[in-house]
Parts: structure tokens; sequence; C-alpha cells
């Protein structure tokens, strides 16, 4: 018979956060696979679990995913950890699961901390709808795409991002959406937990006015607000744009998109029309 595979939450900062089931699978697994073992360690040494570890990250996985596969098929229970909360979540795992339910191996998941869900749920934001976009593309043209690409959405948005990328986060935030309801959400459940709330150029301004930008950061960003009707003059939708607070230029991008017209058809009209 094959053994099992258990995906284990494990706590986004405060070692308290994990469940009482997390535990026990952890001290009754045959093998924990660990995106870090160091890291891994001091969880284990905390709760006095002592097991056997092998790593399993994003530079081994594809070696590690066959290997482990056979050790579950020939009857280990493995729990897959990674260095903070739910595996798979930005995390390393999706292999593994994939060839685990292939090979009728059971997976099961332990629910627990998750910095994304943490974040949305003290946010202050609309938590009807949510989508969770990982971490940003580090290029500004990609990021531009994905933010605009996500500027009709009705959800709140959420993504990782590191700290010395957060500036620019907030500037593309800023420029592709207009001025929305944003959080970053900061070291939650450590000792220097913050939530920032604002528009992204506020928020950008608190954080550059620091001496130095640390810890880790969950961006969210509020919904769409209903845009003006399609029929609206092209000048009145611009203008309804700039007095929310959004640049001319970026106004114009705004509509240009939201119409399906080029920046320079907009821009003309404008000229246009006075
Ligand atoms: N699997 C993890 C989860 O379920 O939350 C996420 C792993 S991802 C590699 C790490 C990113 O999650 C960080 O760069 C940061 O954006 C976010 N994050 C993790 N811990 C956090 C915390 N305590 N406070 C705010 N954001 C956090």
């Amino acid at each position: 018979m094959s053994g099992q595979l258990y995906l284990v939450a494990t706590p986004i900062g405060n070692l308290e956060d994990i469940t009482y089931r997390a535990v026990r699978i952890l001290r009754e697994a045959d093998l924990i696979a660990c995106e870090d073992t160091r890291q891994t360690s001091k969880l284990l040494h905390h709760y006095d679990i002592q097991k056997p570890t092998i790593s399993y990250h994003e530079h081994n996985e594809t070696e590690r995913t066959e290997e482990l596969v056979s050790r579950l098929l020939a009857g280990t229970t493995i729990a897959l950890v990674t260095d903070a909360g739910t595996p798979l979540v930005s995390d390393p795992g999706y292999r593994l699961v994939r060839a685990a339910i292939e090979c009728g191996v059971p997976v099961y998941a332990l629910p627990g901390p998750s910095a994304a869900l943490t974040a949305l749920a003290a946010s202050g934001l609309p938590t009807d709808s949510f989508h969770f976009g990982g971490f940003l593309p580090v290029k500004p043209g990609q990021r531009a795409k994905v933010l605009e690409a996500l500027a009709e959405e009705h959800a709140t948005l959420i993504f990782y991002e590191a700290p010395h990328r957060i500036l620019e986060a907030l500037e593309a935030v800023e420029s592709a959406l207009g001025p929305r309801n944003v959080v970053v959400a900061r070291e939650l459940t450590k000792l220097h937990e913050e939530y920032l709330r604002g528009t992204a150029a506020e928020i950008r301004e608190q954080l550059a006015a620091r001496d130095s930008i640390k810890g880790e950061m969950t961006l969210l960003i509020g919904k769409a607000t209903a845009p003006l009707p399609d029929d609206t003059p092209l000048e009145e939708a611009v203008q309804s744009l700039i007095t929310g607070g959004v640049a001319r230029m970026d106004a114009i991008k705004q509509v240009a998109r939201r119409r399906g017209l080029s920046k320079r058809v907009v821009y003309d009209q404008l000229l246009h029309d006075r």
C-alpha cells in the first residue's frame, strides 16, 4: 500500500500559528520534505519534533519529485512544508502534488496560515470576491501589463511583493489603476505587524519617508469603481478620473483602454473638443 502525502501549512511569523493536526502529522510522518531544511528545523525544534528531513525546492523540484513519488509508492508517508504559510501558494509543491495524484497516492492539505488570506481578512477591503496574483512581474512593462489586464476586475486584488520593489509596485498600481483603496500588510503575525492604508501614492509617500523599507509585504488593491457609461463624452470621462486624483496622461490612458481606443485618438479628440 502507498504512503500518503500531507501538505502542511506552517506559521508565517508567529510560531503559535500552527494547528494541533499539523503538529501531529509532522510527528507521525516518516519524512518531512522542506523548502529549506534549516528554516524548518527551527519550527521542528520549537515543537520538539525529531524526524528525517529532505530538501524540496524550486531548484531540485524535478528530480526530487521522482524520488519522493517512488518513496510514497513504497509506503512512506511524507509531509511537505515550505518556509512559511501554505505549500504551493507562491511556493514549491505543485509538481509533487500532480505526480502523486497521477500515481494514485492520496494527497491531503492541512489548512493553516497563508499571508494572502490573513492580509485580506484584516485589510478592510471587500472580501466577497478576490483575485490572488502571486508575485507581480519584476520587469516594469510586464508588471504594467498584468495590472492593466486586471483594471476592470470587480475583485480585491492580492499580490506578494518584496520590500525592495514595493515603491515601484505602488507607482505601477497608481499609474495602471488610478487612485484606489490600497493596503500594504507588513510583517503579519510578527512583532512589527502593520497595515498601511490609503491610495498607492499615499502609501508610497509614507514608505519612502522611512529610513529603510523592510519586512515581508502583501499588497492589496480595492475593486475598480463602476466605470462611467460607454457613451459618456471622452472629455467628461477623462475629467472624472482627473477629479478622482488620476494624472491627466494616466486618465487618458485608462479611458483609451476602456473604450478600446488608442491614446492618440483620445488625446486628439480632447484637443478637438476645446
Ligand atoms: N506560501 C506562503 C503563504 O501561503 O503565504 C507564501 C510564500 S511567498 C514565497 C512569500 C511572500 O508571502 C512574501 O514575499 C510576502 O510577500 C508574503 N508574506 C509571507 N509572510 C508574510 C507576512 N508575515 N506578512 C506579510 N506578507 C507575508
